[in-house]
């Protein structure tokens, strides 16, 4: 019998929708033989996600804080009491949310890719192809948490994201001595328009960075990086490549389509991080994917109480990011020095270790209130920012 549901890509997202469509007949695809590799992801979110998925037998490490370095070699050293974010184990992580997707009934198809859909009087005719060939399951609704390549969203006519952001990560057989706090590195040598993260993880270290588009390739700024903070002799256990999408596309549904996850674009544009928005706008989806089956309804006009749900729930938090990562990206390396010397101060360093790294737009009034000369970075974007 053909699936009432079909969501493609067993990643958080996906599995996040399967697990909460109660009642639906759902077949979930993953092109890999395995959910959860290769792992594309740094694994440092907020307490609040591995709560959210019930996955605590999954942290690996706890942060309480970060060394922020400006290009010209300042350190700002922030701390805190508290557990600020967690280090997962990835994988572990999607195999955990898999396995809950399949026992609230959902059928797993691994080492299926989606090919594309043809339209039907019935819904749609979705192509596979596994390692017997091709194979067509018929469906009225079809979700695509196939991530940032999102070939559901190509077929649909959604998107693109508006931006594209290459990221790079190498795992080391090393130890760091500082386990608490996750180093940032900004500059134009380091990660041209994003960021580099040293993060302690045990008895091993995950260093990566991310790279906007018409940059080079990140694995040259790796390479430096590595060398500069002396971690090139270590053994890497492993690399990952992989792309962060930026800014979500205008529309996020079709008639009987969905998106969700990485392929919405629904990640915190200033760091990257994409599972808490991606596993909140998954709920959504699964809600409205119920919805609309009992009321027999698959248009985009019904779907479109999918959109507006994560657009209340995730939307504004995205938007003041976009304008964050305006500002930032703007900066010459100059300029960040200039304020990373307005930043070193012990009341500005107590602000910053308020903040929350899933809400970053939350520090910029207090911030501004303790530094008024930040605005001149971009009078006009910042004044929209404290508008919103
Ligand atoms: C270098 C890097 C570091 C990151 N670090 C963090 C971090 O520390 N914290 C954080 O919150 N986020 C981080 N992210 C972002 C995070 O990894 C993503 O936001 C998250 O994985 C999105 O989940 P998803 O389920 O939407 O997509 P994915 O996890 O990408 O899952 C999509 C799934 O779809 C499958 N798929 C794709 N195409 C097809 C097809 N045609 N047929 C069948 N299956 C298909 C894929 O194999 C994959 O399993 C990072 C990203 C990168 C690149």
């Amino acid at each position: 019998m053909d699936p009432q549901l079909v969501v493609i890509g067993g990643g958080p997202a996906g599995s996040t929708v399967a697990a909460h469509v109660s009642g639906l007949d759902t077949v979930m695809v993953e092109e890999h033989a395995a959910v959860g590799s290769p792992v594309q992801c740094t694994g440092l979110v907020h307490p609040r996600v591995v709560s959210l998925a019930s996955a605590s037998e999954t942290v690996l490490n706890t942060i309480t804080g970060f060394k922020l370095f400006f290009p010209g070699g300042r350190m700002l050293d922030v701390g805190s009491d508290e557990p600020k974010a967690l280090v997962i184990d990835r994988r572990r992580f999607d195999e955990l949310l898999s396995e809950r997707a399949v026992e609230h009934g959902a059928k797993l198809l691994t080492g299926h890719r989606f090919q594309g859909f043809e339209r039907t009087p019935d819904g749609l005719r979705v192509r596979l192809d596994g390692p017997d060939g091709p194979r067509y399951l018929g469906t009225p609704l079809l979700v695509g948490a196939d991530g940032y390549k999102s070939g559901v969203g190509r077929g649909a006519g959604l998107g693109p994201c508006r931006e594209m952001v290459r990221g790079i990560q190498a795992e080391l057989d090393v130890r760091l001595e500082d386990q608490e706090k996750v180093e940032v590195h900004i500059g134009s040598n380091v990660a041209p328009g994003f960021f580099a993260w040293v993060l302690p993880c045990g008895e091993r270290t995950r260093v990566g960075l991310g790279v906007s588009s018409g940059h080079g390739a990140p694995s040259q700024y790796l390479s430096a990086l590595l060398k500069r903070r002396g971690l090139d002799g270590a053994r890497r256990i492993a690399l990952n490549a992989g792309a962060i999408p930026i800014g979500p596309p205008k529309r996020t549904v079709a008639d009987n389509i969905i998106l969700v996850g990485d392929a919405a674009a629904h990640v915190k544009p200033l760091s990257g991080g994409g599972l808490l928005l991606g596993m909140r706008s998954a709920r959504d989806a699964a809600q409205t994917a119920m919805d609309a089956v009992a009321n027999g309804d698959l248009s985009e006009r019904f779907l479109s109480s999918y959109e507006d749900a994560w657009r209340a729930d995730v939307g504004k938090e995205i938007e003041r990011g976009m304008l964050i990562r305006k500002v930032f990206v703007g900066m010459t390396d100059k300029k960040l020095d200039e304020a990373g010397r307005m930043l070193d101060r012990d009341d500005v360093r107590e602000i910053l270790a308020t903040g929350d790294i899933d809400y970053p737009s939350k520090l910029a009034a207090p911030l501004l209130r303790k530094v008024p000369s930040l605005i001149k970075f971009s009078p006009t974007v910042i004044g929209q920012l404290l508008r919103r």
